[in-house]
């Protein structure tokens, strides 16, 4: 059996660490308990296993989890969302009514995920395996009583992707982030918003931002990775970094031609070739990417 890395959060709400890219410390989902079970975030097809094997060790029966709530369409948020529905046989799947035919049917969004990723990426995603129609719900005015005072709500928080939702959790008061603010990854040294290609909303996400911070959580469930409690640090240097990303961009559209890997390099210098490197390349190339997309269009 896989032994997954728990996270004990609150109570009520637990991250198991779904190996997403084959490492520790990139991608969680979240376990939240009232009467009935919910998942937030559901990794790739290939982290499903992960998942599940983190449930079982949680004491978990499959049965027992009626909600799986996906705040995004990409695939490290949804991907799993097919595997893990067959295999959670009562669960609902919630994401932004606008996805829901693509998770019914996923081979055009696949197909489109292929090309944007390349190759040798989407081997990491996996495929999607499709959802009955009558399984999906539309996310946007969820609210969602677990019982014991476990509530989990909505919110729009567009702008890394136009159907981005977060869940505030009523009982802890935190927020199930999503990548709304970018990825925080202590263990790996890294912490910057992405915005990629090719839907990025560089006016939606400064509103998110600025929305969030007028919010006062208590804790941010961050997807990548794990939960943090300095809400307003991670808001302000997600906001920093952010506009960091903007000026680079912007210098660079106003030099005449932009190199990605130049710009991508600078915007997350991760040194060394230690094991997210890869990762981390790739996901700065893809925000510069959606940056000079997204600045060009205004243009
Ligand atoms: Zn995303």
């Amino acid at each position: 059996m896989l032994s997954m890395e728990i996270i004990p959060v609150d109570d009520h709400i637990t991250a198991i660490d779904h190996d997403l890219l084959g490492m520790p410390g990139i991608g969680v989902s979240y376990l939240v308990r009232g009467e009935t079970c919910a998942l937030v975030e559901t990794g790739t097809a290939l982290t499903v296993p992960h998942t599940l094997a983190g449930l079982e060790q949680l004491g978990v029966r499959p049965e027992e989890v009626e909600h799986i709530l996906c705040t995004h369409v990409h695939m490290d948020h949804a991907g799993g969302a097919g595997y893990l529905a067959a295999a959670l046989p009562r669960a609902t799947v919630y994401i932004h009514g606008t996805m829901v035919e693509h998770l019914a049917e996923p081979s055009r969004l696949m197909g489109s995920v292929r090309r944007a990723v390349g190759e040798e990426a989407w081997v990491l995603h996996g495929d999607m395996l499709p959802i009955p129609l009558a399984r999906l719900l539309p996310a946007e005015n969820l609210r969602l009583d677990l019982g014991r005072d476990v509530v989990l709500e909505a919110i729009a928080t567009p702008g890394h992707s136009p159907d981005h939702l977060s869940y505030r959790e009523q009982k802890s008061g935190g927020l199930f982030i999503g990548d709304a603010a970018g990825l925080v990854m202590d263990r790996w040294g890294m912490a910057f918003p992405v915005t990629p290609v090719p839907t990025y909303d560089l006016k939606a996400h400064r509103a998110t931002i600025a929305m969030l911070q007028r919010y006062d959580f208590p804790r941010l469930y961050v997807t990548h990775h794990g939960p943090h409690d300095d809400v307003a640090f991670q808001l302000a240097r997600a906001h920093d970094r952010l506009e960091e990303l903007v000026a680079l961009v912007d210098a660079a559209l106003a030099d005449g031609d932009p190199d990605v890997e130049t710009l991508a390099a600078r915007y997350v210098p991760y040194e060394g070739d230690g094991p997210v490197g890869p990762m981390a390349r790739s996901w700065s190339r893809m925000s510069v990417a959606g940056m000079i997309r997204y600045l060009l269009k205004q243009r």
